[in-house]
C-alpha cells in the first residue's frame, strides 16, 4: 500500500478562513480592495506591534519590488544581497536593471555575515558604486544578526531591506522580525508558516510610506475623477478573497508557531542521539525562531559516510518530502556574473544541508514515520 505522502509544509486552515472568504462573496467583494483587505493589514499591525503599518500586497516578491522602488534603486546601481536565500529575494533587484552583489552566510544563524557584507560594502565603495541598499533575510525564520548588520548599514547610511518572509512571528530582543528594517517584508505563499494560498505584505515605519506602497502598487494612481497618472505604477494589491483566508490565519498563527517549533524539538531528539548531525537551532536568549522550516547538516566525515543526500533519497522512498538547502544565488546560473563576497560558508551548508518535514499540521503517525524513515538510514 502506497502511503500518504508527508510534505515539508502545507497549508492549515484553522477553520474560520471560509467564513471570511464566505463573507466576502455575499456582501460581492470580490476585488482587489474591501473590508478584508483592511481587516489582514490592521489584524497584521497589531500582531507586529506598535508603530508599524502594513500594506498587503500580492506576493513577497511584489513587496521586495516595491522596496527596492521605494529605496530609490534603479538601473546600473548595486544592492547587497544575501546569497542564501530563495530567487524571490533578488529577483526584484534584476526587474529593476540593478545589480545583486552577492554575500555569504555565518554559521550561528545561517544569514549575511557581517564580516562579509563589511567587507563587500567597503569594496564596491572603492571600486566607486555606494550600495542603494541591503537586501538581509532571516532563513528558516531564524533572525539574522539585526544588531551587527543594522548598525553598520547606519554608519554607511544605506537603507535595509528586510526579507521576513519566511520569518513572520520570530523575535529578536522581544521585538517581531519584519519591524527593524526600513522596509519590512512578509510572505503569505503556501507553504509559508500561515498562506493566503499567495499573497505578501510591505511592513511599514511610517503611515507615509504605507500610503506610498498603497500607492504604487494600485497603478500610482493620481487624485483626481478620471484616471490621471504621473508615474509608473503597479496591480500588486491582494485581493479582498486572499485578505479573508489571512485573517483566519492570523487567528491561528501562534498556535502553528508553537507547533513548528515542537518539531524543531521533535528532530533535536532525534539526532541527539546521531553523530555527525546538528539540527539548526537558536544559538542565543534573544532569538526566538518561528522555526518555519527544521533543517539539518550531515557531515559524512562523522556519520560514517552518510550523506545528506543518502538521507533525502531514504525519505522519498518512504515518500516523505525533504529538500536540500537554498542553493546560493551566485552558484545559480541567473547570478554566476554577479560579484559575491564570501568564505564558502553557504557553499557549505547546501551541500550538507537538509530541510525535513515542518509543517504544523503533522500527526502523531507522521512523526514516527518520519522518526522511523531517518533511523533506518543511520542504524548500521
Ligand atoms: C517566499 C520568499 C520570498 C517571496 O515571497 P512570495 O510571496 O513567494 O513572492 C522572498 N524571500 C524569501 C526568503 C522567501 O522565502
Amino acid at each position: 500500500m502506497i502511503k500518504d505522502k508527508i510534505w515539508l509544509s502545507s497549508p492549515h486552515m484553522g477553520g474560520t478562513e471560509r467564513n471570511y472568504v464566505t463573507e466576502a462573496f455575499d456582501t460581492n467583494w470580490v476585488a482587489p480592495l474591501g473590508p478584508n483587505v483592511t481587516g489582514f493589514e490592521n489584524d497584521l499591525e497589531v500582531y507586529q506591534g506598535e508603530n508599524t503599518h502594513v500594506a498587503a500586497l500580492s506576493s513577497g516578491t511584489a513587496a521586495i519590488h516595491l522596496a527596492l522602488i521605494q529605496a530609490g534603486v534603479g538601473p546600473g546601481d548595486e544592492v547587497i544581497c544575501q546569497s542564501f536565500t530563495f530567487c524571490g529575494t533578488t529577483n526584484p533587484v534584476q526587474y529593476l536593471g540593478a545589480t545583486p552583489i552577492l554575500v555569504d552566510s555565518e554559521y550561528d544563524t545561517w544569514n549575511m555575515c557581517p564580516n562579509a557584507l563589511k567587507q563587500a560594502v567597503e569594496d564596491r565603495i572603492a571600486k566607486g558604486k555606494k550600495p542603494k541598499a541591503i537586501l538581509a533575510v532571516h532563513l528558516y525564520g531564524m533572525p539574522y544578526k539585526i544588531d551587527e548588520i543594522h548598525a553598520f548599514a547606519k554608519t554607511k547610511q544605506i537603507p535595509v531591506i528586510e526579507d521576513s518572509a519566511e520569518a513572520l512571528g520570530s523575535t529578536y530582543k522581544g521585538r517581531k522580525c519584519g519591524t527593524f528594517g526600513d522596509y519590512g517584508i512578509l510572505s503569505f505563499n503556501g507553504n509559508k508558516i500561515i498562506t493566503t494560498s499567495g499573497g505578501g505584505a510591505m511592513v511599514c515605519p511610517t503611515k507615509e510610506m504605507k500610503d506610498k506602497t498603497i500607492f504604487l502598487a494600485t497603478q500610482a494612481r493620481d487624485d483626481a475623477p478620471h484616471y490621471q497618472h504621473s508615474e509608473v505604477g503597479y496591480n500588486y494589491r491582494l485581493s479582498n478573497i486572499s485578505a479573508g483566508i489571512g485573517r483566519g490565519q492570523i487567528e491561528v498563527l501562534d498556535k502553528h508557531i508553537d507547533l513548528r517549533r515542537k518539531m524543531n524539538h521533535f528532530y533535536q531528539d532525534i539526532f541527539e542521539h546521531i553523530d555527525g548531525v546538528t539540527v539548526q537551532k537558536e544559538k542565543a536568549n534573544h532569538i526566538f525562531s518561528n522555526h518555519w522550516l527544521s533543517a539539518i547538516l550531515v557531515d559524512p566525515a562523522k556519520t560514517g559516510g552518510v550523506t545528506r543526500e543518502d538521507l533525502r533519497l531514504a525519505l522519498e522512498a518512504d515518500h516523505i518530502e525533504s529538500r536540500p538547502l537554498w542553493k546560493p544565488m551566485h552558484l545559480q546560473p541567473l547570478c554566476k556574473d554577479f560579484p559575491y563576497y564570501g568564505s564558502n560558508v553557504c557553499e557549505t551548508l547546501f551541500e550538507n544541508g537538509l530541510c525535513l518535514p515542518s509543517g504544523s499540521n503533522l500527526t502523531d503517525q507522521d512523526r514516527n514515520r518520519i522518526k522511523n524513515s531517518i533511523l533506518k538510514v543511520f542504524k548500521k
